[in-house]
C-alpha cells in the first residue's frame, strides 16, 4: 500500500527529497512547494514564481521570489512551470441525490448507489473542488456523516433543511400524506391550514421557527425557494413577500447567507426586491417576454438591481446541459463519466432503466435531435444572455452548479463543475471572472474567508497545482496534477474511478 503510494506520488508530482521521510504523516505535515506561479485571485495584478510552504495543514508562508531558501526538514514539490491555485468552491451542490435515479431506484439499486457515494467525494476531489456547500432541502445526515468520514474528501458545508413554503416547490413532488413530516421544516400558510395537519402548529412553523433549526443544526446558509413549478405543476403556492421580509430579518440576525431557488423573470425580481444574498440559478424562464428576440428591457431592470445590490449569482447552466444531454446520442461515451462514477452505474445509465427521466423531458413525438435544439435556441440561450449582461457589468457571480439538479445523469459530481465552468465562458464571463467565482467571491459570500479563497498566510492549506494557467484556458481545471486538501497531497489520478488504490 504504501510503496503503490509512493510510486504514485513520486511520478506525478515529481517530488524531490522524498527519500528518507519516514512516513506520510512526516511528509505531510512540512511541504515546500517550490518555484511556482502563484495564482492568487486577490492578487492578480501582481502574479509572480515563488514558494509556499506548508504547515500542519495551513498555509504558513507565501515566498513571491524565485529561488527562497527551502526551510529545514520540509519535503518539496517542485512546482516548476506549473500554476499552484486555492482550491476549487462549489456552493451549490445535493449530495444526498444520486445523479440518474429517482428515488424508488436509489433503493432498489442499493449495491451500485454505494459505489457511488463512495466514489463521489474523490470525484469532487479529481476536479479540484475541496470546499462544498449542501443546499440539500431534506438533509440526509447519514449521506454527510459518511461524507465526512470518508478518507479523501472535501470540506463540506450546507444550508440544513430548507425552508419550503407549505404545499409549494419542491414539497408538491412528495404525495400529501407524507410531504410535511418529508419538509419538516415548511413554512406555515395560514390560508392552507385546512390542507395541513393539525399536528404542525402555525407557532413551530414561523419563518423565525424555521431559521432558527437551520442555525442550530450548524447550517452556515438558509435555502428558500420562489417556484410555481412546471411541467405537471404548475400555479404552485409561493411566499409573500412579508415572509420574505421575515426570513431575511431572522437570517440577517443568525449570520445566515440567504439563497433563494429563483430561474423565472418574476421570481428573480421578487428575490431581488426582497433583497436576498444570493440568487441560486441563472435566468432563464422569461414568461410572456419569452417572445421577444432579444433581452428586454424588463429582464435587464432586474439584472441592474442584482449587480447594483451585489446579489450573489449562480448561472448553473449544466442543470439545462444536464437536461439536454437525454437527447445526445454520444453523452454517456465520454471518458471523462468513467473517471467520476462507477462503472456498472454507467452500464445501468445506458438502459431504458437508467434513462428513465428522459420521458419526463421529451414532448412525445418531438425527435431528438428537435428537443436538444430547443433547449440550445429556448433556455439555455436565454441563461447565456444573462450570463453575458451580468459578466459586462462585473456581477457577483458565485461559482454553484447545482449537482444533480434533478435525477439526470447530465449533472456527476466534479465533472459537473468543470462542464459549468466551459458554460460560462461560453456565456461570456471572463477567466478572472470564473477563477474568483470559484474561490474568493463564494469564500467570501458564505463568510469562509478568513480560511478559504485565496493563498494567503495563516489560511487552510486546500490548494491546486495545474499544468495550465487557469487565466490562460478553461482546460485548465482540467490539468491538475496535485490536491492539496487541509495540506495532505493527493495525486490527482489517484482519485479516479479507475485508478490503483
Ligand atoms: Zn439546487
Amino acid at each position: 500500500m504504501k510503496t503503490i503510494f509512493a510510486i504514485l506520488f513520486v511520478s506525478l508530482i515529481s517530488v524531490a527529497d522524498l527519500a528518507g521521510q519516514g512516513s506520510k504523516d512526516q511528509a505531510a505535515s512540512r511541504i515546500w512547494i517550490s518555484d511556482v506561479t502563484i495564482l492568487s485571485p486577490e492578487r492578480l495584478d501582481h502574479i509572480a514564481t515563488g514558494s509556499v510552504l506548508i504547515e500542519d495543514g495551513r498555509i504558513v508562508r507565501v515566498e513571491r521570489k524565485q529561488r527562497a531558501k527551502k526551510p529545514a526538514g520540509a519535503t518539496v514539490v517542485d512546482g516548476k512551470g506549473q500554476f499552484l491555485i486555492p482550491g476549487l468552491i462549489d456552493s451549490h451542490v445535493h449530495l444526498a441525490s444520486v445523479p440518474g435515479m429517482g428515488f424508488d431506484q436509489i433503493s432498489s439499486n442499493a449495491e451500485m448507489t454505494r459505489s457511488y457515494y463512495k466514489q463521489m467525494p474523490r470525484s469532487y476531489l479529481y476536479y479540484g473542488y475541496t470546499t462544498l456547500v449542501d443546499l440539500g432541502v431534506m438533509v440526509d445526515h447519514q449521506v454527510m456523516k459518511d461524507f465526512r468520514q470518508s478518507p479523501e474528501h472535501p470540506d463540506l458545508y450546507d444550508c440544513g433543511d430548507a425552508l419550503v413554503f407549505a404545499n409549494g416547490y419542491p414539497m408538491s413532488y412528495a404525495p400529501p400524506e407524507v410531504r410535511f413530516e418529508l419538509f419538516s421544516n415548511f413554512i406555515y400558510d395560514p390560508e392552507q391550514a385546512s390542507s395541513i395537519p393539525p399536528e404542525y402548529k402555525p407557532e413551530a412553523h414561523t419563518p423565525a421557527a424555521d431559521v432558527a433549526r437551520v442555525k442550530g443544526a450548524g447550517g452556515i446558509c438558509v435555502k428558500t425557494f420562489y417556484e410555481r413549478g412546471f411541467g405537471h405543476a404548475k400555479n404552485l403556492p409561493v411566499m409573500s413577500e412579508d415572509v420574505l421580509a421575515e426570513i431575511r430579518k431572522e437570517a440577517t440576525r443568525d449570520g445566515l447567507v440567504l439563497m433563494m431557488h429563483a430561474n423565472s423573470y418574476e421570481a428573480q425580481k421578487f428575490a431581488a426586491d426582497g433583497g436576498v444574498d444570493v440568487i441560486a440559478h441563472g435566468m432563464w424562464n422569461w414568461g410572456d417576454l419569452e417572445k421577444e428576440k432579444e433581452m428586454p428591457d424588463e429582464v435587464r431592470q432586474v439584472l441592474d438591481r442584482i449587480v447594483e445590490k451585489k446579489i450573489g449569482y449562480q448561472p448553473t447552466v449544466q442543470v439545462l446541459e444536464g437536461e439536454r444531454v437525454y437527447f445526445e446520442p454520444d453523452y454517456l461515451g465520454s471518458a471523462a463519466i468513467r473517471k467520476v462514477v462507477p462503472k456498472e452505474m454507467v452500464a445501468w445509465f445506458n438502459t431504458a432503466e437508467g434513462k428513465r427521466f428522459k420521458k419526463d423531458l421529451a414532448d412525445d413525438d418531438t425527435p431528438d435531435a428537435v428537443m436538444a435544439q430547443g433547449y440550445e435556441k429556448g433556455p439555455i440561450r436565454r441563461d447565456q444572455l444573462v450570463v453575458a449582461y451580468l459578466a459586462s457589468k462585473n456581477a457577483n457571480f458565485l461559482f454553484g452548479t447545482d449537482t444533480p439538479s434533478g435525477p439526470t445523469y447530465g449533472n456527476l459530481p466534479g465533472l459537473n463543475g468543470y462542464l459549468e465552468m466551459r458554460q460560462l465562458q461560453k456565456a461570456g464571463m471572463s477567466l478572472t471572472q470564473i477563477f474568483k467565482a470559484a474561490t474568493i467571491s463564494n469564500a467570501r459570500e458564505f463568510k469562509l474567508d478568513s480560511e478559504l479563497g485565496t493563498i494567503e498566510r495563516g489560511k487552510i492549506a486546500n490548494l491546486l497545482l495545474l499544468k495550465k494557467s487557469p487565466l490562460d484556458s478553461v482546460d485548465a481545471y482540467d490539468s491538475i496534477t496535485t490536491v492539496w486538501v487541509h495540506g495532505t497531497a493527493i495525486a490527482r489520478d489517484s482519485l479516479a474511478v479507475d485508478s490503483v488504490k
